[in-house]
């Protein structure tokens, strides 16, 4: 049972955070149903882009970069930033839905100085030549871009998707999927989706005027499905795949009992899944980190980690269980010993969700904080800002006069 004692709460704060967010673009070539970004500005200056990349280094201690969008691949400059990143020593890293990915790019991207990809593949995207497909088959489609990646060697690879009510039991397709490509696929992430409603709803800006909600791209007249957290999607992948554990957590900043972040990996070689790391190994990762690089951890190239993560079996309860499943297979198949074992981290996400009070309940110690104006901004509620110059309070049911 999941059991916040039981997981390391991570170590990650506002200023010292293995995550830059930084946003080249708010242009994009797909609609996903749960994105939050519109378009309203266009693609930000390369001049622009450095001086963000100034400011979390001097803010936030990033051991990474998520550059993000909108379609960051669009973006005219994208190989030069990828370039200034990786000058800077700091690990550059695209989120994209790969629909401009192409192998010259990709090159050009790793020749930059590209770490790796997080591609975003669901089926409420609305893709050209996707439309009406389940996640089951869309595996084709991460196939094909897991094989472009691991043709060019060296970067990394993982693959999120949003989770709706009607997808969530499809979660184990995906898991699967991700299971069999562990030499090439180095994490998955589910995401469940969240919006607010605008029936019977009162939205009001930081001068409590009232505001037009439905100006934001994460709103809905009506949603009465039944939202999934992220223990129900630990709860499913604990049952479809047993030897998975979470190792690490970010609680919410309201809620006592949110997973808004629950992170965990998989141990595995191309025969099968052996275990998870536990919560002692995810702690010593970022603390040893820190000591050797003073930076905490986000992406690890875990090529690099292979059979070596079982030496610390010895005083991880979790990783102990995998070592003897590894072990067992050995004795009964011993050229196995020779198989490369991987790790595959598996993330969960919880969107912000909005409490009865009109506040909602973020992510503690927020990973994929951005800049707006100067400012640290979640980058899930920029567009409040964007576009009324603040978070809103949003009540259900609520009279007020507008001002
Ligand atoms: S609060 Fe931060 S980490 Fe959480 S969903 Fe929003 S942007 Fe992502």
């Amino acid at each position: 049972m999941l059991e916040k004692r039981n997981v390391y709460r991570l170590p990650w704060s506002m200023n010292d955070n293995p995550i830059a967010w930084i946003e080249v673009t708010d242009i994009c070539d797909i609609h996903c149903e749960g994105c939050y970004r519109q378009h309203l500005t266009g693609h930000k200056p390369l001049e622009q882009l450095k001086e963000e990349v100034q400011f979390f280094l001097r803010w936030r201690n990033p051991d990474n970069f998520s550059i993000a969008g909108g379609e960051p691949l669009l973006h005219p400059h994208i190989v030069d930033l990828v370039a200034h990143i990786a000058a800077q020593g700091v690990k550059p890293v695209i989120l994209t839905n790969g629909r401009a990915l192409t192998p010259p790019l990709l090159r050009e991207l790793k020749k930059a100085g590209l770490a790796g990809f997080t591609m975003h593949i669901d089926s409420h995207q609305n893709r050209p030549q996707w439309r009406g497909k389940n996640e089951k088959e869309l595996n084709e489609l991460r196939q094909m871009y897991a094989e472009m990646v691991a043709a060019e060697g060296g970067l990394y690879l993982v693959f999120n998707a949003t989770v709706y009510p009607s997808t969530f039991h499809e979660i184990p397709d995906v898991l699967s999927w991700g299971c069999r490509n562990i030499e090439k696929v180095q994490g998955l992430v589910f995401i469940t989706y969240r919006t607010a409603t605008l029936a019977d709803t009162v939205a009001t800006d930081a001068y409590d005027r009232r505001v037009d909600l439905g100006r934001l791209s994460y709103t809905r007249q009506q949603f009465d499905e039944h939202f999934v957290t992220s223990p129900e999607v630990y709860q499913i992948i604990k049952e479809h795949l047993p030897e998975y554990e979470a190792s690490g957590y970010l609680g919410g900043s309201i809620r006592h009992d949110s997973y808004k972040w629950l992170i965990g990996a998989l141990v595995g070689s191309r025969h099968g899944i052996y275990g998870s790391v536990g919560k002692r190994t995810m702690e010593l990762a970022q603390t040893a980190h820190h000591l050797w690089t003073g930076r905490y951890l986000a992406y690890l190239s875990t090529a690099k980690i292979g059979s070596k993560i079982f030496w610390l079996s010895g005083w991880d309860a979790t990783l102990r269980q995998a070592w003897k499943r590894w072990f067992k297979d050995v004795l009964r198949r011993p050229w196995r010993a020779l198989d490369r074992v991987y790790l595959q981290s598996i993330g969960i996400i919880q969107a912000p969700d909005l409490l009865p009070d009109g506040r909602a309940d973020m992510c503690d110690s927020c990973p994929d904080i951005t800049i707006y104006d100067g400012k640290f901004v979640n980058s899930c509620r920029m567009d409040e800002y964007r576009l009324f110059g603040g978070f809103l309070s949003v009540v259900k049911g609520k009279q007020k006069a507008s001002g």
